[in-house]
């Protein structure tokens, strides 16, 4: 089995077929006349850009407009005045033939944006490195690969597909893509979600080991290609894509539409994201908010802390991308599981019990200052639905003392105060949930971290993990009474740890009266389908019928059994 990256989702079955990519090659040759040599750069280019606008128009009728913008991008930089100038200057001043002086030109293109700090920037390098290989084939006359044409039941496998080879494939007779090169956000990634072709990316020799003709399967979900199956695992897998099939299409009528319960309450299915790109991804998978954004990533992988306008740049990003909807942002979660290496925090004997999160942050003012005050310009500047999060609150005086920071900074910078709530994952927190119900503007649980304090069972510990139990009567209690304690003070209560997208706890969750359930993106659809499963009575029952449980292997047992389809 062949490994790689999931970057499309989906099981394809069928016969690869390989296409090479030949190094494109010629002679530099002086030119002569300069006039004719810029009137054949200018025709190329003039061809190049409009095959890449019937490209794009063809993508706008068939896919989607939104990812025909890339290659409506490969159309504009064919239009830049800078760009073409530099070419001209290369074959007017250095007698550089119009190959050469286009290479050059795109080559310097392609390493500016592959020397790029963020990973979107850097994968743009391929772009480039697309419209050049193709703008050279135009002056050297070498046919373009056309993939319109290939036969029913294609696994594509090539080296690098560059989004114009993508935009050009028949969704119809490819029934899968492998790759050796490109990650999740590389354009071509992106074109074959939108084209729905499964997808694994970065698979090292996949051209050297998967034959032409060969049979193979493609697992877009877990990122594996299976060269020559055998029949049980092909019986396997045919089983797998047509479930795959069924509940996309059961999934799919839940896209764009509110989010109800059987009998038409109002839940909200938001997002956990990690860094401000996954913001798109929330949206893109019609999440209604962000009810999490772990904002320890930004402080990983570097040397320093990011500053104030850096942050601020982040926070707003994801509030721009959603457009108005909820984005509730966390204070820094540093500690536990999560290290920073800079901020020279001491080993301790039991780091989750230690100095972390908001205890460290109550500590470093000046630093936790910079972060408030990046989250209260974003929520300014943007249409002000930012609210601020605090992570690990154990007492009353902590989650007090960092709110009064926010509205201190909040009146110094004469700006609106955004709502402050609290994560609730200390039993702390859960028991006197009341009282700080008082103060919170919203609760988020935190069944992640809950579920290890309640349970005596550190999260990342495999010999206490048979007590790690969210299903466990003493977690479930605590849900409960949280829930009960914000509805009653008023507030919006959700839940940000995993167990907000487990489907055997949503009727339990639905009974308590959560309001929102925050989960990975790509589990946005099926979380909306579990809750428009079952109406408040149906899951009272389901919950009574709960409470009288006295273990979590009870629990899960009968969970098993009502909830499943
Ligand atoms: C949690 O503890 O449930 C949570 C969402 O936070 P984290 O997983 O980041 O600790
Ligand atoms: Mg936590």
């Amino acid at each position: 089995m062949l490994k790689g990256i999931a970057a499309s989702e989906g099981i394809g079955i069928g016969k690869v077929v390989t296409v090479s990519q030949q190094q494109i090659t010629y002679e530099q040759r002086p030119v002569i006349g300069v006039h004719k040599e810029l009137d054949r750069l200018h025709d190329a280019i003039d061809t190049l850009k409009e095959k890449t606008r019937q490209l794009a128009e063809e993508m706008e009728a068939s896919v989607n407009p939104k990812e025909a913008k890339i290659i409506r991008a490969h159309e504009t930089m064919l239009s830049d005045p800078f760009m073409i100038s530099q070419m001209d200057d290369l074959v007017k001043n250095d007698n550089k033939c119009a190959e050469a002086a286009a290479e050059t030109v795109l080559d310097m293109f392609a390493s500016m944006f592959s020397m790029a700090e963020d990973e979107l920037t850097r994968q743009r390098a391929t772009d480039v490195n697309d419209i050049k290989s193709r703008l050279l084939k135009i002056l050297l006359g070498i046919e373009e690969t056309d993939l319109r044409h290939l036969p029913a039941g294609t696994v594509l496998v090539v080296n690098d597909l560059t989004p114009s080879m993508t935009a050009g494939l028949n969704k119809e007779n490819v029934v899968a893509i492998v790759t050796e090169s490109g990650g999740m956000t590389s354009h071509s990634a992106i074109l074959a979600r939108a084209l729905e072709i499964p997808a694994v990316l970065s698979v090292q020799q996949a051209v050297a080991t998967l034959k032409d003709g060969s049979f193979v399967i493609v697992d877009g979900i877990n990122g594996q290609v299976i060269n020559d199956p055998t029949m049980d695992q092909q019986a396997e897998y045919e089983a797998k894509r047509a479930a795959y099939f069924e509940e996309k299409e059961r999934l799919r009528a839940f896209v764009g539409k509110p989010t109800l319960t059987a009998d038409g309450e109002k839940k909200e299915v938001f997002c956990n994201i990690g860094n401000p790109k996954d913001g798109i991804q929330a949206r893109d998978r019609d999440g209604e908010g962000v009810g999490l954004y772990r904002t320890e990533f930004l402080f990983m992988d570097r040397s320093s802390m990011p500053g104030e306008d850096e942050q601020y740049e982040g926070y707003k990003k994801v509030c721009d991308t959603l457009e108005g909807k909820t984005v509730i942002i966390r204070t820094l979660d540093v500690g536990g599981d999560k290290e920073i290496p800079y901020m020279n925090l001491v080993k301790e004997e039991n780091p989750f019990l230690g100095y972390r999160a908001i205890r460290y942050c109550l500590k470093n003012k000046d630093s936790y200052r910079l972060q408030l005050r990046a989250m209260i310009r974003a929520n300014a500047d943007t249409t002000g639905n930012l609210w601020i999060m605090l992570p690990m609150i154990t007492t009353i005086s902590e989650f007090k003392e960092a709110k009064a920071m926010v509205a201190e900074l909040a009146e110094e910078l004469g700006m609106p105060m955004p709502r402050v709530g609290t994560m609730i994952e200390t039993p702390a927190a859960f028991i006197m949930a009341p009282v700080l119900a008082k103060y919170c503007d919203f609760f988020s649980i935190g069944t992640n971290d809950l579920t290890q304090y309640i349970m005596a069972a550190d999260r990342g510990n495999s010999n206490v993990a048979y007590l790690y139990n969210t299903y466990d009567p003493a977690v479930l209690h605590a849900l409960e009474a949280i829930i009960k304690a914000g509805k009653e003070a008023g507030i919006p209560v959700g839940m940000c740890g995993e167990a907000a997208a487990d489907p055997m706890l949503i009727p339990l969750l639905i009974s308590y009266g959560l309001d929102e359930f925050s989960v990975a993106p790509t589990s946005v659809l099926k979380t909306r389908y579990e809750i428009s499963r079952w109406s408040k009575a149906e899951a009272d029952a389901i919950a009574a019928d709960v409470a009288a449980l006295e273990t979590a292997e009870e629990v899960s047992a009968y969970l098993a059994e009502r909830v499943k389809r």
